[in-house]
């Protein structure tokens, strides 16, 4: 046992990061927690105790009996009906008001998932239960806590974003907690920098297909699915395509467009497999890029396309 505790606690979740969690290898979520020297306090997948056991736990904690190094909380927070938070309780409590207590006492808080990090699915509209993420409402502060709030070590909510998160993404954010403190980096959306500085267009194997604008307009294809199938990967940061899942694949690897997950703004309110165009350019194009250069690019671009790419015979 050691003497870094660890709490993981559900609100309006689907249970996906636990899942993907579960999944974590070399090392797996039981080595992590070993190798760290992490007291796990309770996990609703993990923990042998049964349910009315978690309420003693938190009672502990809340008394300062028990001290908290980091609360994992997974999905969205919820305030309705009517601003009661009564749609999900614990022990007859909202779960937003215990959560918000558990936090005071937490040295670090991690949000696992898009839906705890700024709503995600449940805070999509109409969002009729009043949804929104630990610290932010999709873009905009206004989550469960204060912009300003600081847990006890002197960070925000910590934002692993992904629906569901990425193991590597949750396992790294634990270690670095444990290893950084107050020192880790975050991004303008309170994500670990190091998780997200890359987009997940990088690592592409469609990439040669997208610089060429070589587009698919129906699935199975080799080509990128950026033009006409909906793919979110150059507007994404996130470690897609970089930390393979399964160590195997990514969606755009297997061909199916990104969905931009880990985005603030995720789900937008759009068909997923579509691209939104004017004419035969997308609405939106790649991050940082200016439309009249890439106006221009995009003619020259296909002009200059490879044989081999335009046959589709790259084996890719
Ligand atoms: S972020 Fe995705 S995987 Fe995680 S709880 Fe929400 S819907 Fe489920
Ligand atoms: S399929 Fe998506 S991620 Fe892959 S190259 Fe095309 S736009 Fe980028």
């Amino acid at each position: 046992m050691g003497d870094f505790s660890l709490l993981w606690l559900q609100s309006a979740a689907c249970g996906g990061d636990s899942m993907s969690l579960l999944g974590l290898e070399n090392p797996n979520l039981i080595e992590l927690l070993g190798n760290q020297g992490i007291t796990l306090l309770w996990h609703p997948s993990l923990s042998p105790e049964r349910p009315r056991q978690l309420q003693t736990i938190i009672d502990a904690i809340l008394a300062d009996d028990r001290h908290l190094d980091l609360l994992c909380i997974e999905g969205a927070i919820v305030n309705g009906p009517e601003g009661t938070g009564l749609a999900d309780v614990l022990g007859g409590r909202p779960k937003r008001d215990l959560i918000g207590e558990l936090c005071a006492r937490a040295k670090f808080v991690l949000a696992m998932g898009t839906c705890a990090s700024y709503g995600g699915i449940p805070a999509a509209p109409p969002n009729p239960m009043d949804v929104t993420g630990m610290q932010w409402r999709n873009k905009e502060p206004g989550g469960l806590l204060a912009p300003d709030w600081l847990s006890r070590g002197g960070l925000p909510v910590i934002n692993v974003a992904g629906c569901p998160a990425h193991p590597l993404n949750m396992a790294q954010s634990i270690i670095n907690l444990l290893i950084q403190g107050t020192a880790m980096v975050l991004d303008e959306w309170n994500r670990p920098q190091e998780s997200y500085n890359t987009m997940v267009h990088q690592g592409c194997t469609r990439n040669e297909y997208h610089e060429y604008d070589m587009e698919e307009t129906d699935f199975g294809g080799r080509g990128c699915l950026f033009f006409n199938l909906g793919c979110q990967g150059p507007k994404t940061s996130g470690s897609c395509n970089s930390s393979l899942w399964n160590n195997q694949k990514s969606k755009p690897r297997a061909g199916v467009p990104c969905f931009g997950c880990t985005s603030p703004s995720f789900p937008k309110n759009k068909d997923f497999f579509k691209t939104d165009k004017i004419g035969d350019v997308p609405v939106e194009l790649p991050t940082g890029v200016e439309r009249p250069n890439y106006m221009a690019y995009k003619g020259l671009a296909k002009a200059a396309a490879p044989q081999r790419l335009k046959d589709r015979t790259t084996g890719l």
